[in-house]
């Protein structure tokens, strides 16, 4: 996708209210946030809009209230942590109707380089819909637009979409810049070898970027749930593990199209494997890419884990999204662990393509060792199956 949305720094916001839609959708456990990735990464488009004495209305969604209010979504969390992080309170506009009274008035009162969050856009049914009347009532809020949540941006939602229509001016903002930059010269301009690795649950969810990465990498590996598919086609039995019978052919497709463009396709070569999918479940290294019935696969083994090392080593560009096991349960998270050390370890161009392997490497406390952590799983995916972006789509071009 090639780049050509006006930003930030394109306009002027001195005094505008401008309405920034972040990615706030952040893991909480009993009110406490578990990782802050994405609060970090929407600091520096609201602290460049608070020096340049704009009224900033901050919104986002959190988690699937199933458009109505509920309590232990709300963004109160948020919208404390972040007055903390900046070192200037934060609003919190508690309303159930997001846009209502209370958002009115505390937007009414703020000054040049306030800020103001306004409540979970997902409380309101409209906002995954893209409903009119929602996306007017957040743009009647606002003079001016700007979309900063990457994670959300393969969404076309009221406030990452709609609102767009209802406003003149809809820019991007430094977040969305540097997730594109990173995820675009990663795959239209990579430094060589350039090496994907793809983990995960499922093949279905990764058919379209299984067949894009195969035009533009040198090698892909394949780990996680998602490997059995492809184990079974080369003819391996498989046991119980994870298996998309209905993918089979598909996986085929694939490794002959990786042989005809000459790219490395590493699958595993041991298994660790379980008689039931349960944290406490004694693990077993196989011998060789076989599971024995009634056993299922959860892990990478050992020679598996040192081929995969041993690519990420060699290679100056690497992308990595999905576990290599059910790295939840300590027994199981291993091969998950050794990707993310061998790519801390290396002096490639490290990508992590958010959701569960972001989480991973955080909790692993790999994060500052990698080159670019996405906030976007999802919309990371899309990225790189080449789709284009809604939320990026709709902003105004230079
Ligand atoms: P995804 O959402 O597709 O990235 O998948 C992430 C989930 O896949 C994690 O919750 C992992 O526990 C799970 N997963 C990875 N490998 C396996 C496996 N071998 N068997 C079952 N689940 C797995």
């Amino acid at each position: 996708m090639k780049f050509n949305k006006k930003t930030i720094e394109d306009i002027q916001v001195k005094g505008k209210k401008v309405l920034v839609r972040c990615d706030f959708n952040v893991p909480l456990k009993d009110g406490v946030i578990t990782d802050e990735n994405r609060l970090v990464g929407a600091l520096p488009t609201i602290k460049y809009l608070m020096e340049k004495g704009a009224k900033i209305i901050l919104c986002s969604h959190l988690g699937k209230p199933k458009g109505e209010p509920k309590p232990e979504l709300s963004l109160l969390p948020v919208a404390k942590r972040l007055s903390e992080m900046l070192g200037k309170e934060v609003v919190f506009a508690k309303d159930d109707n997001v846009v209502g009274d209370n958002a009115k008035k505390a937007i009414a009162e703020m000054k040049d380089g306030g800020l103001v969050l306004l409540e979970n856009t997902r409380y309101r049914k409209e906002e995954t819909k893209n409903i009119e009347d929602f996306s007017k009532e957040l743009a009647s809020l606002c003079d001016v637009f700007v979309n900063d949540a990457f994670g959300t941006a393969h969404r076309a939602h009221c406030s990452t979409v709609g609102v767009t229509k209802f406003v003149d001016t809809s820019v991007c903002g430094y977040l969305i810049q540097k997730e594109l930059k990173f995820l675009g010269d990663a795959v239209e301009n990579p430094v060589r070898p350039f090496v994907a690795i793809l983990g995960g649950a499922k093949v279905s969810d990764k058919i379209n970027v299984i067949n894009n990465l195969l035009e533009k990498v040198d090698t892909l590996i394949i780990g996680g749930g998602m490997a059995y598919t492809f184990l079974k086609a080369q003819g391996y039995s498989v046991g119980t593990s994870l298996l998309e019978a209905d993918k089979v052919e598909y996986a085929k497709e694939m490794m002959k199209k990786a042989e005809e463009k000459g790219v490395k396709f590493l699958l595993p070569l041991d298994i660790v494997v379980a008689d039931k999918f349960s944290p406490d479940a004694t693990p077993i290294v196989t011998e060789d890419q076989n599971v024995k019935d009634d056993y299922m696969g959860l892990d990478m083994g050992p020679r598996t884990t040192e081929l995969f090392a041993k690519a990420i080593k060699d290679a100056k560009t690497v992308i990595w999204n999905g576990p290599m096991g059910v790295f939840e349960f300590e027994n199981f998270a291993k091969g998950t662990f050794k990707v993310a050390e061998a790519m801390a370890d290396s002096d490639a161009t490290t990508i992590i393509g958010g959701g569960d392997s972001a989480a991973a490497v955080n909790q692993l406390g790999f994060g500052e060792k990698m080159t670019h952590i996405s906030t976007g799983g999802g919309a990371s995916l899309e990225f790189l199956e080449g789709k284009e972006l809604p939320g990026i789509v709709a902003l105004n071009d230079k």
